[in-house]
């Protein structure tokens, strides 16, 4: 779980809940040994900064080379994605990301903080469906080819997965619905086994 800044405390209690084994990650020495790693909702402009100071961004990268999973939550999906629409002003409208999705995020999709709202999304493979809470949530703009988007709202992507890389645009850790966390221990445990 990486525990910079944002709601990692709440997604790891759920990710324990499935009967995964969670450790946060602050440190690139964190990541040793890890499968997979989840990276929460909150601020990407921040934890971009956060990942800049602890020098997190290659052992990130090389964590997926290794075979691990990633699952990015809003902020986290905005990191993963190769290219950021609305970036701030101030940083020359260009944010850093991993670069581990293909796919353009545009930020804040659905408004700002007032405009916060939650809804039951259909979703590829669920048989009801779930309820998604949005907070100044991107969207997926462009998805790349090998992309297979696994939910949309209002024709815009939000939940998508391309290889050992799932995102999603809301906050699955903000309701008590826990099959998303189960997907990403799955995903976990086939990677883990091949
Ligand atoms: N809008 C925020 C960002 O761009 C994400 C909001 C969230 O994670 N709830 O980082």
């Amino acid at each position: 779980m990486l525990a910079l800044q944002g709601a990692f405390r709440e997604h790891r209690r759920h990710l324990e809940a499935v009967g995964a084994r969670v450790r946060d990650v602050r440190l690139p020495v964190d990541l040793d040994g890890l499968d997979g790693l989840v990276l929460p909702g909150g601020e990407s402009t921040t934890m971009g900064r956060l990942l800049d100071a602890f020098g997190l961004w290659e052992p990130i990268r090389n964590l997926h080379g290794r075979g691990g999973v990633l699952w990015g939550t809003c902020a986290g999906a905005i990191l993963l994605a190769t290219d950021i629409l609305g970036a701030p002003p101030q940083d020359d409208g260009r944010q850093r990301s991993l670069g581990l999705l293909d796919a353009t995020v545009q930020r804040n999709a659905f408004g700002r903080q007032v405009d916060s709202f939650t809804t039951a999304l259909e979703v590829e493979g669920f048989e009801s469906p779930l309820e998604a809470v949005f907070i100044r949530a991107p969207a997926f703009v462009r998805t790349g080819a090998g992309v297979q988007v696994l939910s949309a709202l209002a024709g815009q992507p939000v939940l998508v997965q391309s290889g050992r890389v799932l995102a999603s645009a809301f906050h699955p850790e903000l309701t008590v619905d826990r099959r998303l966390h189960m997907q990403f221990l799955r995903m976990v445990t086939q990677q883990v086994m091949v």
